[in-house]
């Protein structure tokens, strides 16, 4: 059995190795391989932080996701023989100020009530944990579930196994025969036929011809890649997330001594680095880690976050040969475990789990439209 797979973001990879490992041939097409969402991420694979009100169908597919990752990390980094920069150290959620200190205890009964583990701490206490915390941090939670990975290194790691799999072009359309599709036609005119074809092109699914409407929408997230001068290393040896005013923002070490300062949220539609954004990070982190000043700016990229309305991915069938995964959002690197097996189960009709499918069926936005009971 043949699929194509449309978008080498680390959830069409991701997809195309479990399918490769169920005995399936794949073609992965991308113009950019891996220069999507997932180049920009993060990496924080947070159940725990990722948590805010109103969001309940989200967390127990974190949860489920989290629980897979040191087996997915551990089979992918022995399978490429990558290092994935894979930290399960615990994770620091600090409070900008007094004011910022109740909204984080608010958010922590929230986590607890959801079972997670969840320990608050004065700021002192955090500070003896990381000397680098700024004066003014006034509590913190520490969460020892929320973990990180990098990102690049993980599409890395998944292309050197499917690299010879990938075609570079884009997808300008399904081809169908009229009851269902069956390949694929690219921008230079060739056509790729399949058993099966699997959209996951991120933020882009909705654009390619044939695929029904999805309502996705981009979410814009600036993020910088920092180095910190040799006599500050490591500036922080957990990852460092801060509330600041009301703002998130986060600082994510790396075990080379590099650092990832992200990110913000927009929906403005500018596609490049903003300048409000990045100067809004700067000064936001300055709050809770001000040794960042003296860091060398290494990168910074901005990209879109593919996002659903309720923040959920959409994952279904599209028809008899097609499968579609995509908008997962701010969560697309800690979902990947979770995700990409269910995408492959879709694919190859293995028994599916009926309450996770309705959970991200992509029609469950139209059925709540037309006042079906789902
Ligand atoms: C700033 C930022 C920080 C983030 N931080 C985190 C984090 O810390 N933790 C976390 O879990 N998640 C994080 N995310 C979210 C995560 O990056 C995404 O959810 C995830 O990368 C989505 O993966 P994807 O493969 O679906 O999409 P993408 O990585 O965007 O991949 C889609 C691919 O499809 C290709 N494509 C598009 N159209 C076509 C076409 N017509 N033909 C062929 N190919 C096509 C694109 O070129 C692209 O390579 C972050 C996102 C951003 C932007």
């Amino acid at each position: 059995m043949h699929a194509v797979i449309v978008g080498a973001g680390i959830i069409g990879l991701a997809t195309a190795w479990r399918l490769v490992e169920r005995g399936w041939s794949v073609t992965i097409v991308d113009p950019s391989p891996g220069e999507g969402a997932s180049h920009a991420a993060a990496g924080m694979l947070a159940p725990a932080s990722e948590v805010v009100w109103g969001q309940t169908p989200l967390y127990p597919l974190m949860m489920r996701s989290a629980e897979r990752y040191p087996a997915f990390a551990e089979r992918l980094a022995a399978a490429s023989g990558h290092d994935l920069h894979y930290s399960r150290t615990e994770t620091l959620v600090c409070a900008g100020d007094a004011a910022d200190r109740a909204s984080l205890i608010e958010l922590a009964d929230l986590q607890r009530s959801l079972g997670l583990a969840v320990d608050v701490i004065t700021g002192s206490a955090a500070r003896q944990l990381e000397p680098a915390l700024a004066p003014g941090v006034a509590a913190a939670v520490r969460l020892s579930g929320d973990h990180s990975i990098d990102p690049r290194r993980v599409v890395a790691a998944l292309l050197s196994l499917l690299g010879g799999s990938l075609v570079r072009h884009r997808v300008e359309a399904l081809i169908s025969d009229g009851t269902r599709t069956r390949g694929v036609a690219l921008a230079d005119g060739q056509n790729l036929v399949a058993d099966q074809v699997v959209v996951c092109a991120g933020a882009d699914a909705g654009q390619i011809e044939g695929m029904p409407e999805l309502p996705l929408r981009r979410v814009w997230g600036d993020v910088l890649r920092l180095s910190a001068p040799r006599p500050l290393r490591p500036l922080v040896t957990r990852t460092i997330r801060g509330l600041v005013r009301g703002r998130p923002v986060y600082l994510v070490p790396r075990p080379d001594g590099s650092l990832v300062l992200g990110a913000s949220v927009r929906e403005d539609g500018v596609s490049g680095i903003s300048a409000g954004g990045v100067h809004q990070l700067l000064r936001d982190i300055e709050r809770v880690v001000p040794g960042v000043e003296e860091c060398e700016i290494t990168d910074i990229t901005a990209r879109a976050r593919p996002g659903s309305p309720d923040d959920v991915p959409m994952i279904g069938r599209v028809d008899d040969g097609c499968v579609v995964s995509t908008g997962y959002f701010r969560h697309g690197i800690l979902l990947t475990p979770l995700g990409s097996e269910l995408t492959a189960d879709l694919v190859t009709g293995a028994p599916p789990d009926d309450e996770l499918l309705r959970t991200v069926d992509p029609n469950r936005f139209s059925l709540l439209r037309q006042g079906v009971p789902r």
